[in-house]
């Protein structure tokens, strides 16, 4: 078949791979009718997430048609019309019976290196390094899903493919940011990050009961979106500073929320200073992500307030403001998504109307265009939101 494949830094190249098969009873293989580029996949092509190997298929928000299903599949068929979260529960330890899939103890068969480097190990994830577990990722015709009555959703009747295939990793990351900060009504919330995964935390943050979003970002084209698809108020950071702002907006409080849709490759673009700081640091391997964002939000959050983080981090950072946090009395909520728990609620939501993420699919392209579909996904070209492969054309 044929597949988008990781080959160093920079490099990817779509390539001849052979098929994947049933590897244990409880898989099914799912031939990828839409799959979605996503901001973490740009960490692996930078090179900024360890234990990739050439070859590795990259890919992990994706939606398809079961073509084939091990023995012990009980609630899928042969002919289902199926989203995957692109994190893998094994659906019966601790962590997947509380709804913490993505800590789940089973999913990932390479434990040593997150044991290592942090000191237990997490789920694996689909297309996403070696350390995650190794999983063949869904830029390609067909992919291996495991534990598939857990982590495979039928998507319902009247939900198009172009609103189910987010409902992936995007939707529910972005629901999740929204949910464990706890939003109550009357909240004021402020997201950064407009991305994919930001602009489904602004919908769902108002879902939740927010009465203000806002969206933070430098793009005019997601900035728009925010504006436009999913009602944020909207501060371009490259223009003002979000601290004053921000605190101009709530009357000198602060966000109830601060949600964190960047993660390791923040820049800021407002404190040339500090940007050049994280970025010789992280350069020279002295820390492995640049936690602009994050000083950002423990700054402009009220006392008290909820800083939830779902852009991802890989390691450690550097200058950290610590004492500000504490003394503000403030709380952290962060985490890979938990998609299982969401995607029935999710759904819902699309079916109602009260949500459509289908917008976020600027372009849908086919596979063999991979690897210019991620130069523009990266430099946000074209105003690209996401990019979707069509491998079946
Ligand atoms: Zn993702
Ligand atoms: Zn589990």
């Amino acid at each position: 078949m044929k597949a988008l494949c990781w080959n160093g830094t920079n490099d990817l190249r779509v390539e001849r791979v052979p098929d994947p098969v049933l590897v244990n009873p409880h898989d099914v293989i799912v031939k990828v009718a839409l799959s979605s580029v996503c901001g973490s996949d740009l960490h692996l092509i930078d090179g900024y997430v360890p234990t990739m190997r050439p070859g590795d298929i990259i890919g992990h928000e994706f939606l398809g048609e079961i073509v084939e299903k091990g023995p012990e599949v009980r609630y899928l068929n042969r002919g289902d019309r199926v989203i995957t979260v692109s994190i893998i529960g094994c659906g019966h330890c601790g962590h997947c019976r509380h709804g913490e899939s993505s800590l789940c103890d089973n999913s990932n068969p390479n434990p040593d290196y997150a044991r290592t480097a942090y000191g237990h190990c997490g789920a694996g994830i689909f297309g996403y390094s070696h350390a995650f577990g190794g999983y063949a990722g869904s830029h390609a015709d067909y992919i291996r899903v495991p534990y598939a009555d857990f982590n495979a959703f039928r998507v319902p009747e009247g939900v198009s493919d172009e609103k189910a295939v987010f409902v992936s990793d995007a939707v529910p990351t972005g629901y999740m940011a929204a949910d464990m900060a706890g939003i109550k009504p009357g909240d004021m919330v402020a997201v950064w990050g407009c991305g994919g995964v930001g602009q489904m935390a602004i919908r769902s943050a108002y879902l939740l009961g927010a009465e203000r979003v806002i969206g933070i970002d430098r793009y005019p084209d997601r900035l728009r979106a925010a504006q436009m698809k999913v009602g944020a108020e909207t501060l371009d950071y490259s223009r003002v500073d979000v601290f004053d702002a921000l605190q101009a907006m709530t009357g000198g409080r602060g966000p109830d929320v601060c949600i964190d849709a960047v993660g390791m490759e923040a820049d800021s673009a407002s404190n040339a200073v500090e940007d050049l700081y994280d970025r010789a640091k992280q350069a020279v391997g002295l820390q492995t992500d640049r936690p602009a964002v994050l000083r950002q939000m423990i700054e402009s959050c009220r006392k008290a307030g909820t800083l939830s983080i779902v852009g991802v981090y890989g390691g450690v950072i550097d200058k950290f403001p610590m004492g500000a946090a504490m003394n503000k009395g403030l709380t952290f909520r962060m985490g890979q998504q938990n998609g299982q728990r969401y995607a029935g609620r999710l759904f819902e939501h699309i079916r109602n109307g009260d949500l459509d993420p289908s917008y976020l699919m600027t372009h849908r392209l086919p596979l063999d265009d991979g690897p210019q579909a991620y130069r523009m996904f990266k430099e946000k070209a074209d105003d690209c939101m996401r990019v979707v492969f069509a491998p079946q054309g």
